[in-house]
């Protein structure tokens, strides 16, 4: 069965810290915006115990560190998608494509 094609404005490959953040600034300029993760949401942070050293938090765990930034980067419009596999991403075409297991994404941008 042929892939569903999808545009999207931008599409952030990884849902660690820093995609989340690239995600929670395109979804605030009302960017169609995309966030591709292999894995859990989360990336490394979300196994540290305690991060004593994030700007405006005395103390604060990886998991509600990286929840918190989910749902902001979710308020602002940004989709994250868990656990569909990346099989091929061309940067020379135009639009850009990526294109995982069930979806053939085009796009300006990939962070
Ligand atoms: C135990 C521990 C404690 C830490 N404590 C601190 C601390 O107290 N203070 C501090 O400043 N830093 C700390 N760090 C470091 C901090 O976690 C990292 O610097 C930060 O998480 C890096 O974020 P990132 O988004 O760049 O990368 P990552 O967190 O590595 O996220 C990358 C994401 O991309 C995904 N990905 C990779 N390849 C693909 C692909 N092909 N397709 C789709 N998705 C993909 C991964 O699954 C992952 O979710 C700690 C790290 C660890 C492991």
């Amino acid at each position: 069965m042929a892939k569903e094609h999808i545009e999207k404005d931008i599409i952030i490959i990884g849902a660690g810290m820093a995609g989340l953040t690239a995600a929670l600034y395109a979804g605030r300029m009302n960017l169609r915006t995309l966030v591709l993760e292999n894995s859990l949401v989360g990336g490394q942070i979300a196994t540290a115990a305690d991060i004593e050293n994030f700007p405006g938090f005395e103390r604060v765990s990886g998991m509600e560190l990286i929840g918190t930034l989910e749902k902001q980067a979710m308020n602002f419009g940004a989709e994250i998608d868990e656990f569909d596999r990346i099989e091929r991403v061309d940067l020379k075409s135009t639009p850009k494509i990526v294109e995982t297991e069930t979806r053939v994404y085009e796009t300006p941008v990939i962070i």
